[in-house]
């Protein structure tokens, strides 16, 4: 809100008060030229409300038609926007459905045809004996497959109620059976690996002493030659003497 006041020594004033919070300014501003009779009776106006606006912008107010705002209500009035806007992205984002468990926040629904396309496509791809589906055929395929904004969370909830559990499909299950015979033809490999390897270690171990042996021997024979060595020396002279 803004008027014209008087202010002491009857100075003209512009009086704005913030219509958030009441916080007031007041400054100088022109008032209309009185047009006679007592000044007391007659209402105060201002003669250039343009300027008044101005001099409050350059305050750090804000004015508009709603009214004026002071600095601090304007910035407290900036700052939740960014989380409004959030709040508006965060409402067109869909929930993503869970398969099995449906969504809880997704609104929308199929309709009969709807329904009725999803049971179709599933009696054809899913095994009711296995429990599970045929191919490489999941929820999201079968969703894939009809189209027209068909959800899996949905395809996910016919399957439960009238077909049975997601139990992966045929494909899955071949590549977890070739999986296995993996695991089993390198265990087996490893194992006979690892039996060749203590066997190696042995005939290190006896190779190692066998070497010791010998070289004691050695050393017994380099001794005895050594010693045969002095008394043939010892024995010589003598004999040619
Ligand atoms: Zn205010």
């Amino acid at each position: 809100m803004i008027e014209a006041i008087k202010g002491q020594q009857n100075v003209c004033l512009a009086l704005c008060r913030c219509d958030s919070c009441g916080a007031e300014t007041s400054f100088n501003a022109l008032h209309v030229a009185g047009k006679g009779g007592s000044a007391k009776l007659r209402k105060l106006a201002l003669r250039e409300p343009g300027m008044v606006n101005k001099s409050l912008i350059d305050r750090g107010w804000s004015v508009s038609p709603r009214g004026v705002t002071c600095p601090q209500c304007k910035q407290a009035k900036k700052t939740p926007q960014p989380i409004k806007e959030f709040a508006a992205m965060a409402a067109n984002v869909h929930p993503i459905a869970q398969p099995g468990l449906g969504s809880v926040t997704e609104l929308r629904t199929p309709t009969r045809e709807q329904k009725r396309q999803i049971i179709d496509m599933l009696t054809a791809v899913y095994d009711t004996k296995a429990s599970r589906y045929t191919g490489a055929e999941t929820d999201l395929t079968v969703a894939e497959a009809i189209g027209g904004g068909i959800l899996f969370g949905w395809v996910a909830q016919i399957r439960e109620d009238l077909f049975g559990p997601a139990g992966g499909n045929a494909e899955m299950e071949a590549l977890r059976d070739d999986l296995l015979k993996l695991v089993d033809t390198y265990g087996t490999q490893l194992a006979r690996v690892n039996a060749q390897i203590t066997e190696a270690t042995r005939i290190l171990d006896v190779l190692r002493m066998d070497r010791g042996e010998l070289a004691k021997v050695v050393e017994r024979v380099a001794a005895m030659s050594t010693k045969l060595e002095r008394i043939c020396k010892s024995v010589g002279p003598k004999g040619a003497l």
